[in-house]
């Protein structure tokens, strides 16, 4: 085993990059902000996935595929949508390469110009509402609820693997509506089955909240938000859901017959969340030992490690062993049981640790005599010997794994609630802001400008103005003029 990964108190951001890499999540790749992801990663990722397309398809929507390439016109057909992804396009100008006049490789055929350029889809609102204009034309086509799993190229300056990538994995919703308040519903009710997710799933507490003009979505009327806290204090946009208003039907001509006879552009929706929420999963509960998952997300919830010396023990141990992982799998546990010879019982500690296992059992001779086991939990690294006779092994496991993800739960929302801070003053403002961070709960004057100075001058954006806002009249943090009610600050991934 190599030496122990760095601390979150003297290197937040290396601890999690080595960790990140030695969990074996992911790694870079030969291409700058692109990664590649490990089969653990990845199986944490399908975990995600199986959970939120379950709840998507509970709440209606079905799944679908559009291209990878958009025209480039396309693109353009919303005005603030391409200002607003303009900056970050991957754009394919041909089709074809030829062998270079030297010999030596190969070059761009400059003779395969392609006739409109293709942008790599950094979303796909565009495609989408152009395929819907041929898909909608009466109130009887509506609503449409379509998401689609696909993967996205932003092209991002600064890069991090899983939190902010040149190309991403995500999911991405697109719905379209017979009336703005049905458009409006959703757009809420995917923000909330985001929120549902984040704290049931990931056992991560999340601020619901709306974005302000600043911080929309290009093309959206409206935007809203999970927010969530890491462990540094250091905020994170966890999953956004938009409402496009009648903005991408009007650019790409989608009317619908009314029920009443008329004609009306239909009302939109898009909603998402990426590979993003590895890094948050990472980062909101882990520690310097590793990974610590919550159980409803992990590949594996049980790992058994045989304790044995020599080939008459390890048969003994192994028919036990063997014994409770069908006990286990039968209740619908996932578990492994490591027989492997070519680790010690120690390393193969540390590996479990490493990698966030929430349960570990360790089974050696010793136990058969007395007809017990040792039980540790990776989120409290605490150990107990459970005597086998006292409960059915499966209910003793499922019992725990229920109070880790609970647990875990608890200690990342305790310290949500330890890291919002109201304030009342911009000396008290900047000096929680360095010395502690965290969400900042502070009066704004609501405008853009004052929200770009307070940046400026601080690198703190508004991350959310929280749903559950209360009307309290009060002073600008840094203007003093009038405000109605608080607003989330924090500096954020
Ligand atoms: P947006 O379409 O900008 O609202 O983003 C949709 C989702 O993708 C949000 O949950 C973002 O947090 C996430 N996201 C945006 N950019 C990136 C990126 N470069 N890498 C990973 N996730 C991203």
């Amino acid at each position: 085993m190599s030496k122990g990964l760095p601390k979150r108190s003297e290197d937040y951001s290396l601890w999690y990059n080595e960790l990140v890499k030695r969990a074996d999540l992911a790694e870079n790749s030969a291409v700058r902000g692109c990664m590649v992801i490990k089969p653990y990663g990845y199986s944490i990722w399908e975990k995600m996935q199986a959970e939120l397309d379950r709840m998507f398809k509970e709440t209606g929507h079905t799944n679908a595929y559009f291209p990878l390439f958009i025209p480039k016109s396309y693109l353009s057909k919303e005005a603030s949508h391409v200002e607003g992804f303009a900056k970050e396009c991957a754009v394919v100008t041909h089709y074809r390469l030829k062998n270079d006049e030297n010999g030596k490789g190969v070059v761009v055929d400059p003779e395969a110009k392609l006739e409109e350029e293709l942008i790599v889809r950094p979303t796909s609102e565009t495609v989408i509402w152009s395929t819907y204009k041929n898909w909608i034309q009466s109130y009887r086509d509506l609503p449409l609820l379509i998401n689609q799993w696909a993967n996205v190229v932003r092209w991002e300056m600064r890069t991090r693997l899983f939190l902010r990538t040149a190309e991403f994995l995500w999911q991405e919703g697109h719905t379209a509506h017979a009336t703005k308040e049905e458009a409006e519903a959703e757009t809420l009710q995917m923000m909330q089955v985001y929120a549902q997710f984040a704290e049931e799933f990931m056992a991560l507490p999340v601020v619901r909240g709306r974005k302000t003009e600043n911080e929309r979505f290009a093309g959206a009327e409206d935007t809203l938000c999970i927010e969530a806290m890491m462990q540094d204090g250091k905020a994170l946009q966890a999953g956004t859901s938009h409402f496009l208003g009648q903005n991408f039907a009007k650019a790409f001509d989608v009317k619908f017959a009314t029920k009443e006879g008329g004609l009306d552009f239909v009302w939109g929706t898009s909603w998402g969340v990426s590979t993003r929420l590895m890094g948050a999963l990472i980062m909101a509960h882990s520690d310097d030992n590793g990974l610590v998952l919550p159980p409803k997300l992990a590949p594996m919830q049980v790992v058994i490690v045989p304790i044995y010396r020599g080939d008459d023990e390890f048969k003994a141990v192994s028919v036990k062993a063997n014994e409770l992982v069908s006990a286990l799998r039968k209740a619908g546990v996932s578990v492994k049981f490591d027989d492997r010879d070519t680790h010690k019982p120690g390393w193969k500690f540390a590996e479990y640790e490493l990698k966030g296992v929430p349960l570990r059992i360790a089974l050696g001779p010793r136990d058969l005599e007395n007809g017990t086991v040792e039980i540790a939990r990776r989120d409290t690294l605490t150990k107990e010997s459970f005597a086998l006779d006292s409960m059915p092994i499966e209910e003793k496991v499922k019992a725990l794994l229920d109070e880790i993800q609970t647990s875990i739960y608890q200690k990342a929302n305790d310290f949500k609630e330890s890291h919002t801070t109201e304030v009342n003053s911009w000396e008290e403002f900047q000096e929680l802001l360095e010395s502690k961070g965290g969400f900042l709960s502070a009066h704004w004057d609501g405008t853009s400008e004052t929200e770009d100075k307070i940046k400026e001058l601080t690198k703190a954006t508004i991350r959310c103005i929280p749903l559950d806002q209360k009307e309290e009249s009060g002073k600008c943090v840094l203007t003093g003029k009038p405000s109605k009610g608080r607003v989330l600050f924090a500096k954020a991934y």
